[in-house]
């Protein structure tokens, strides 16, 4: 039986280690909030009294915390995992971070005989909690193919990037396109407004037309032609404004450390810190519409 160490039980780590469970995997979680432990107790998990208690007998260590300074931490830090788990426990990192913190990470487990992952996700709270993830992972061949029947357990499809940070790296290439489109679609339901067009007549048009995209046809910025979409319930839930910001400075430090140009993910970087400093940062990301002065224009 595989028992697993889950370190970071917050809105996403909670509802992934609950799927764990339910699969009938043991997990042994740990958060430095007393109340997440708890909830995992109450799922039917083990709520341990610290990161290392939890990994003391554990085959698989999960870990889904806010940034690259809590990962290298939690493993590199004063009471390091990597100093302490068992020999051949694999370490699968599912939080969103910078390439560097993970390289340095798994280059540290290498040379501990440890093979650690990089496994970002993407498909949100409802993602997790429907055990519908996309996971993006990092790593070598073994280490993939040992993790991937517990990444089945949360996730829909577990797509092999490519070498240590390749994981990270898909993750903020495909966030950056998203900021970006997200941006060109509101832009274009706000010129469309004020040109007297109806926000279904646009939809219907351009999402047959050549702007089709994600951004348009699942997740329409205005209310009415995609009920599911958050802008039906005022632009709360969904993907936050400021884990959108996130995902994109974390682009953008990654675009100045091999000099790639990304003018259009430096506007978007920019335009979401405007939309976080205006206080709308916890709104979903697809609310930049309301940056974009076309609030008050809805036809
Ligand atoms: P969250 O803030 O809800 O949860 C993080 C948890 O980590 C908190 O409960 C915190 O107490 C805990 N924590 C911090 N340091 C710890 C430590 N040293 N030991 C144990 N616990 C510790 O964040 P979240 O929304 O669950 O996101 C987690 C990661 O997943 C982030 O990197 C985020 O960017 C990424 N992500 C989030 C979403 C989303 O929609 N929320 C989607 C995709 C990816």
């Amino acid at each position: 039986m595989t028992h697993i160490a889950f370190i970071g039980l917050g809105n996403m780590g909670l509802p992934m280690a609950g799927n764990l469970l339910a699969q009938g995997v043991t997990v042994y979680g740990f958060d430095l909030q007393e109340s997440a432990g708890q909830a995992l107790a109450a799922k039917g998990g083990v709520a341990a009294k610290s990161a290392l208690n939890a990994v003391e007998f554990a085959d698989v260590v999960i870990s889904m915390l806010p940034t690259g300074r809590h990962v290298r931490e939690l493993y590199l830090g004063d009471e390091g995992l990597i100093s302490w788990v068992k020999p051949g426990t694999v370490l699968i990192d599912s939080s969103t971070i910078d390439v560097a913190t993970v390289r340095e990470v798994a280059a540290s487990a290498a040379s501990a005989n440890l093979d650690f992952l990089d496994a970002p996700v993407s498909g949100g709270v409802g993602g997790a909690a429907a055990g519908t993830l996309t996971f993006m992972v990092g790593g070598t061949d073994a280490a993939v193919e040992r993790a991937r029947p517990m990444l089945e357990h949360m996730g829909k499809s577990i797509i092999h990037a490519g070498p240590s940070g390749c994981g990270q790296a898909a993750k903020m290439c495909n966030n950056m396109a998203l900021g970006i489109t997200m941006i060109g679609i509101c832009e274009a339901f706000a010129l469309g407004r004020k040109l007297g067009l109806t926000d279904q007549k646009l939809f219907d048009i351009a999402s047959v037309s050549t702007a089709s995209s994600w951004s348009l046809n699942s997740y329409c910025p205005v209310p009415g032609p995609v009920p599911t979409s958050p802008a039906n319930r005022d632009y709360a839930g969904g993907f936050a404004a400021k884990l959108m910001l996130k995902d994109l400075r974390l682009a953008q430090q990654a675009a100045l450390e091999v000099a790639a140009t990304t003018p259009l993910g430096a506007e978007a970087t920019a335009l979401y810190a405007l939309m976080d400093g205006a206080g709308l940062g916890g709104l979903d990301f697809s609310a930049m519409i309301k940056m974009l002065g076309a609030d008050n224009h809805a036809v």
